[in-house]
């Protein structure tokens, strides 16, 4: 077996090579940090270079059109939709649109085993399984190929994923197509599976009962101060607010992202996607208005297609206009990628000889009170200068 790339590290790992493959001769297989990445079985490979040609790595960027982004606060009209949404229930306006004109909705959801995998949603009562943010890497499986086919039929079809994956799709796809929509997400990066799927079974065995569902974000406390809820079959609930939720500390201080979310070249306001959509972090700030804390979603429509599509979803939305640098002002996953976290290799080094528990201990616990207070003590000279140079400006 050999890898398509000579750099392993670059792979998004959004699976075009193994769909486009005439042999099947490329498997998907996870690696000692839990990630995915294609390999070749030579026996099989006959040497097509589909799979360079397939790949997002080698396709040039396209960058927005002139006059866009543009830029918007937006939420959902339907309060309950509102609430099981991450942020301001976009995606779900989105979605209900492309289905009433009989079209189709790929995004990400949990199957049978609580792990995240691509799915086609065909009917607007199966459309919760793709609503809220899934923080672990999603497996495309064969949903290029499933898109290619209803293309071919002339339906509709809205695909939402990360970056990479939108990316990825169009890369597969070769050509662009009226009926196609995309939507990517503003994307911090993408945590590995094998990590989630160790706190799952840490879970399981605290809670003595294998998991029912899970949801990332949770509006129990609000949007901004979200729980992380798992249920569990023995009826037990728990929340944890996600400051202390050890997943998603680690997930927030970069240690178990994948190592090409790291060199993101999507990590931009370039976006390839029609629509992006985000969290407007921020938003009490720049417009107390625009925020009710249940959620404000940031809107970047970024091509034509987009923004028609944004507009015939307006009856269900509130849509305000908004400007770059205040999306961009406490966004920085549109600025750049994210840095590893310095104990990265360290945390990846222990994880095959030791539990989540020990992990946590070890790289995942909040900071204690002396850090916190250590932290604003170190923001007091930087404060003290913007006010020594803003009174010296007037
Ligand atoms: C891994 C990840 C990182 C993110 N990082 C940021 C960030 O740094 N800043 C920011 O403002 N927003 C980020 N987001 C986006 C944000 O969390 C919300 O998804 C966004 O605000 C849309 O919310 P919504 O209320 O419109 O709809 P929701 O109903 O919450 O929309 C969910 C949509 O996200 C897709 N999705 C969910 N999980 C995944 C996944 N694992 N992979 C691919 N697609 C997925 C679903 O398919 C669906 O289309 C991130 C999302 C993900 C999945």
């Amino acid at each position: 077996m050999k890898s398509v790339f000579d750099k392993k590290n670059s792979c998004y790992g959004c699976s075009s090579c193994t769909q486009v493959c005439p042999t099947e001769a490329i498997s998907f297989l996870q690696d000692n940090e839990g990630f995915f990445y294609p390999e070749i079985d030579q026996s099989k490979c006959i040497d097509c270079g589909m799979c360079r040609k397939a790949c997002p790595i080698f396709k040039e960027f396209k960058a927005v059109e002139e006059n866009y982004p543009e830029i918007h606060a937006v939420w959902n009209k339907d309060e309950s939709v509102r609430k099981s949404s991450t942020s301001g229930g976009v995606f779900s306006a989105l979605a209900r649109n492309i289905l009433s004109q009989g079209g189709v909705v790929f995004g990400a959801v949990f199957d049978d085993d609580i792990k995240v995998i691509h799915e086609g949603v065909y009917a607007p009562e199966h459309l919760y399984r793709l609503q809220g943010s899934k923080y672990t890497q999603s497996l495309i499986g064969e949903c290029y190929k499933e898109v290619r086919s209803l293309l071919k039929e002339n339906k509709k079809v809205l695909f939402s994923g990360t970056p990479c994956q939108v990316s990825g799709l169009y890369a597969y796809l070769g050509k662009s197509n009226d009926n196609l929509y995309t939507c990517d997400c503003v994307c911090h990066g993408v945590p590995s599976p094998g990590v989630f799927e160790l706190y799952k079974q840490h879970l399981q065995k605290t809670n003595k009962s294998e998991i029912q569902s899970f949801k990332f974000r949770n509006k129990l406390k609000g949007w901004k101060n979200y729980n992380v809820s798992v249920a569990f079959k023995n009826g037990t609930d728990v929340h944890t607010n996600f400051k202390e939720d050890p997943y998603m500390i680690g997930f927030i201080k970069n240690m178990y992202l994948r190592p090409s979310c790291h060199e993101c070249k999507y990590a931009s306001v370039q976006r390839q996607a029609d629509i992006t959509l985000a969290d407007f972090w921020g938003v009490e700030k720049y417009n107390p208005q625009l925020d009710d804390d249940k959620g404000t979603s940031l809107i970047l429509a970024n091509s034509p297609k987009g923004a028609r599509l944004l507009e015939a979803c307006k009856e269900e939305l509130v849509i305000h206009k908004a400007d770059l640098q205040a999306a961009v002002r406490e966004n920085p996953s549109l600025t750049g990628p994210a840095s590893p976290n310095r104990q990265r290799s360290k945390f990846f080094k222990h994880m095959p000889e030791t539990d989540f528990e020990a992990l946590h201990k070890r790289f995942l616990m909040p900071p204690s009170k002396a850090q916190l207070l250590w932290r604003k003590c170190l923001r007091i000279p930087g404060k003290l200068i913007k006010i020594v140079l803003g009174k010296n400006k007037q």
